[in-house]
Formats: C-alpha cells, sequence, structure tokens
C-alpha cells in the first residue's frame, strides 16, 4: 500500500471557492469506485519514471482545474500516468499539457504558455479543464463501466458552472461521455444528433455551444492529425461563441461542420 499526502497547492484556493466545489474535489480525491484504475495510479505513483524518480507522485483521483467561474468547460479523457497522475493537475507536466496550455494561452484563456507543476503559477481565465475520468488508465483506456461510474463527476461539475456558456470535449471518447452526461442532466436528448468531428460546433438548449477538438495526445500532435493553427481555429470558435448574445450564432470564421 502506498501512502500519499494530499497538498493543497497554491492552485486550488480552496478558501476563495465556492462551497460546493470545494466539497466535490474532497469526494472526489477519495473516490475508490474503481478498483484497477486506482490499483493503477498507485502502482504507477510508488514505481515512478525513473526521470521522475526524486518526485512524490500524486496518484490521487485528479481533480477538475482552473477558474471556477468559467465559461468555457475543456473535457478531455483522463490523466496520464506520468502527467497529471504524477502533478496532480489536468494536462501538466506531459506533451499533451504543452501543446493544450500554449494553445490556451494564445487564445487568452491561460495566463502562461507552460504547465509544469501545481505551485508553477499558471491560471486559466475563464476557463476550465476536467476529464472523462478521473484516474489514470492502463494504456489510456478506461473500461466502460469505469467510464460510466466517473461520469457522476462531470455531471456534477456542470451542474456547479453557473455561467458555463461553451464546452469544447477534446477526443471522441470525452466527446460521448460528456454528451451521456448532458443526456443525464436533462440538457439533451439524443447525443447521435451531436456527432463527433474536429471543429464540429452545435448548439446546446440555454445557449450554451458544444464545441469539438481532436485530442492532443502525441499521437495526434506528432504526426500533424492536430496542429497549432487548427486548435487556435477551434479556440477562436470557443471565443467567438463566448462573445456572441446568448442564442445567438457567434461570428467565426472558421467552417461550422455540425
Ligand atoms: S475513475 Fe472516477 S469513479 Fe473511478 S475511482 Fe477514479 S475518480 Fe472514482
Amino acid at each position: 500500500m502506498v501512502f500519499l499526502k494530499l497538498p493543497p497547492g497554491p492552485s486550488f484556493k480552496l478558501k476563495a471557492m465556492p462551497a460546493a466545489l470545494i466539497e466535490l474535489r474532497r469526494e472526489l480525491v477519495q473516490c475508490e469506485l474503481c478498483p484497477r484504475l486506482r490499483g493503477w495510479s498507485l502502482q504507477v505513483a510508488h514505481e515512478r519514471r525513473r526521470a521522475f524518480a526524486g518526485e512524490t507522485y500524486w496518484g490521487l483521483p485528479v481533480p477538475a482545474f482552473g477558474d471556477q467561474a468559467a465559461r468555457l468547460l475543456l473535457v478531455g479523457l483522463a490523466p496520464a500516468a506520468h502527467g497529471a497522475n504524477r502533478t496532480g493537475r489536468m494536462f501538466t507536466g506531459d506533451r499533451s499539457g504543452d501543446f493544450l496550455y500554449a494553445a490556451l494561452y494564445r487564445a487568452g484563456f491561460a495566463n502562461r504558455p507552460q504547465s509544469r507543476n501545481r505551485r508553477d503559477g499558471l491560471r486559466l481565465l475563464d476557463a476550465r479543464i476536467t476529464a472523462a475520468v478521473h484516474c489514470a488508465p492502463p494504456d489510456n483506456h478506461p473500461l466502460p463501466e469505469e467510464f460510466e461510474r466517473c461520469r457522476r463527476w462531470l455531471r456534477r461539475e456542470l451542474e456547479l458552472l453557473p455561467r458555463l456558456r461553451a464546452v469544447l470535449t477534446l477526443g471522441a471518447l470525452g466527446h460521448r461521455q460528456f454528451l451521456l452526461a448532458a443526456r443525464e442532466l436533462g440538457w439533451i436528448e439524443r447525443p447521435a444528433d451531436f456527432p463527433f468531428a474536429h471543429a464540429a460546433r452545435y448548439r446546446l438548449p440555454h445557449g450554451r455551444w458544444l464545441l469539438a477538438s481532436y485530442h492532443p495526445s502525441q499521437q495526434n500532435t506528432f504526426t500533424g492529425r492536430l496542429t497549432p493553427a487548427m486548435l487556435d481555429a477551434v479556440l477562436g470558435q470557443a471565443r467567438a461563441a463566448l462573445a456572441a448574445p446568448s442564442g445567438r450564432e457567434p461570428e467565426s470564421n472558421a467552417e461550422d461542420t455540425g
């Protein structure tokens, strides 16, 4: 058994957060609903990669990160074993995060382009990042029942963001889980009406928008399937959606593939 301390780093700002979000985080980091994922996260945290042998891995479920009053919510897949599972912050400490946060910075959604650790001073501006699954899965592949169990946290997160205007899903798997959560919340009826495609854009009820991007995984970014310009264009769509009066079509040069 590996015992890991739970240090609330400066990026958490617990006192400034609404009580409901603090409670959500408190419950989430103690979640043990998926024995396979909890075991794997702790095993990786115990064994560590040689490059990080001097670090104490987080090893717990990784909570959402960012502005608690965000209008934009990004939904990824799951923490990387030696990325967020090590640092304790979504998309922090790996190449995917390097790619994503640089783009968020260029789009004005982050105060700096790098994300190194929970104490690096990074702040998200009007944006928040979560994932479909909050514990690192072996081979980056959660099982269907693990997606199912973890969706409770996504539903709660969605309910606790009163200013939410746009959701940006990163990859088809995160997209699917958001749609299922949206159906469970009564936001939509048929997930099939919102198929995943890079740069897709859909209108949701209550003046909200759904946007989609390929996931910034190394597999996608190293092969050029997702380029910085492509992600910039999607974040431009998000910016336009936030700027549009509620219910109006946002002005954007990006193609609407939805
Ligand atoms: S993946 Fe989600 S539901 Fe499963 S143990 Fe982790 S936090 Fe809990």
